[in-house]
């Protein structure tokens, strides 16, 4: 007992310093998911303990040195602080573009960042620092030392043993997700280019084209390929439209399948330069853009920086926000770009139907009911999840209706291209999402469209497209089609 009332302090004192850190960083990577029930909430409560239970191994060990703590501590906390403000309040995620946000923003731009709410949650940071640093230097110096530190140690240990078991587990969120996203910052891209294609002849001088590379779409959710619910009223509802229903990938996850989408790799190619469709386009004398509603992945990153221009619409919000702009934003800036004259190549990048569907559509897009209403997968229905992912693609439906509208009144030439990267698993072996292997990822979705001016010019290429559409084929089709709608040929 003696013994143990010894100790008190200590323990009062790492339950206070972990408390504080729950509510000023760590807690902020999970204020905005939703969560519906008690088991839920209880299952999302236990993540956050073994989270905060991993950090107060590590945080342990620096509590038993008087300056390393008062240093180093300090610093991160409130390093940290101003990570998980934005976390709270805006819902942004910590990602590499992130990182690079805050390493390369000139001082007078970030000073419009501060806020009076800012300001007050840094106060009220640094008011419980003090406090903490000056409770710590009260402590009995590395008393109850022998008790301590095997439980520190097993904390940590868990730290490496759950991430081994779940890649993520722990590290897409504070404080784990910083290191992540500083790590991948500083590491160079692994993907080598061919920068400078040869032999590239181009024929035309006036082609509009629009790129839309999709998002976690399945080919056989679509009304257009008779899915049975019409989830593609307007497309469907045109009759110059091409679908496929049969293009296969083998690459489920985005960071393998965009590199491929987007350059002369081959499915079953590795390891040479590539050349990225967009080093042939701007060679051809086309005006390349890239709009994007992702955050860039370092996987493509090379790739997309090959475009003559990059516009990021929702530069710090990634697929763990919940709160991510919709991908219709992308639009105004297509607008004005499509208004300047000469050849041009647009990519829209989506989030599509990126899981959380519940983010990618409207209330007007929400045909089918009852939809999710918790981020955890295991107490929702099949229902609930097909019906959430169908919507998204109501949301699609419309979203590349707009685009073919506004093509439609352009005198030149144009077409639009959609390609989805791959599908996902809708309780296919009770899986769902992806990143996996199964079939139900690997017949993306492939939608083709054409101007009246373009059909007349090119009646043999449109042709030839519209009767491979119910033929079996692969994505090794998309570098070459679009090479050859922009009439580039490379000798
Ligand atoms: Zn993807």
């Amino acid at each position: 007992m003696e013994r143990l009332k010894k100790l008190k302090p200590i323990i009062y004192f790492h339950l206070v310093l972990n408390a504080t850190i729950v509510l000023f960083i760590t807690g902020a990577s999970y204020y905005h998911v939703p969560l519906e029930g008690f088991k839920d909430h209880a299952i999302y409560f236990l993540h956050l303990c073994a989270l905060q239970g991993t950090v107060a191994g590590f945080l342990y060990f620096l509590s038993l040195f008087k300056w390393p703590f008062r240093i180093l501590f300090s610093i991160l906390f409130l390093a940290y602080c101003g990570f998980s403000f934005w976390a709270y309040s805006q819902d942004i995620s910590i990602t590499p573009s992130l990182i690079q946000g805050v390493l390369e923003t000139k001082p007078d731009i970030a000073v419009d960042l501060v806020t009076i709410p800012y300001f007050m949650f840094y106060l009220a940071a640094v008011t419980a620092l003090v406090f903490l640093l000056k409770w710590h230097s009260r402590l009995p110096k590395r008393r109850g030392l022998k008790v301590f530190v095997a439980p520190a140690l097993a904390l940590i240990i868990m730290f490496y043993v759950l991430e081994r078991r779940q890649f993520g587990f722990f590290k897409f969120r504070l404080p784990y997700n910083v290191a992540v996203a500083v790590e991948e910052y500083f590491e160079k891209a692994p993907l080598e280019l061919n920068l400078d294609p040869k032999g590239v002849v181009s024929r035309s001088d006036s082609i509009k084209a629009v790129f839309v590379l999709g998002e976690t779409l399945r080919a056989d959710h679509l009304g257009l390929n008779g899915y049975s619910r019409n989830t593609t009223p307007l497309l469907s509802e045109r009759n110059d439209v091409i679908s496929y229903s049969k293009l296969f990938t083998s690459k489920t996850i985005t960071a393998t399948s965009v590199p491929q989408m987007l350059t002369d790799q081959k499915l079953e190619d590795s390891n040479r330069p590539f050349t990225s469709v967009y080093s042939v386009a701007n060679t051809a004398g086309f005006k390349t853009t890239w709009i994007g509603n992702q955050t860039m992945e370092k996987s493509y990153l090379p790739i997309a920086e090959t475009n003559g221009e990059v516009m990021l619409v929702d530069k710090y919000r990634s697929v763990f926000s919940f709160d991510k702009e919709l991908d219709g934003v992308m639009l105004k800036p297509m607008d004005s770009i499509l208004k300047t004259s000469g050849k041009q190549l647009i990519t829209l990048h989506m989030i599509g139907s990126h899981w959380w569907y519940e983010n990618r559509y409207e209330d007007q897009h929400r045909v089918f009911t009852p939809v999710i209403d918790s981020k955890y997968i295991p107490s929702l229905t099949r229902d609930q999840l097909v019906n959430s992912y169908d919507n998204t693609i109501i949301y699609l439906d419309e979203f590349l209706n707009d685009i073919i509208t506004r093509l439609e009144k352009e005198e030149t030439p144009s077409f639009m291209i959609y390609a989805s990267d791959h599908g996902e698993l809708l309780g296919e072996g009770g899986k769902w999402l992806h990143a996996q292997e199964d079939d139900a990822l690997k017949n993306p979705g492939y939608i083709l469209w054409f101007s009246e001016s373009f059909r007349i010019n090119y009646p043999f290429k449109v042709k030839a497209l519209e009767e491979l559409s119910d033929e079996p084929t692969t994505m090794d089709v998309l570098y070459p089609t679009l090479l050859d709608l922009l009439d580039i040929e490379i000798q």
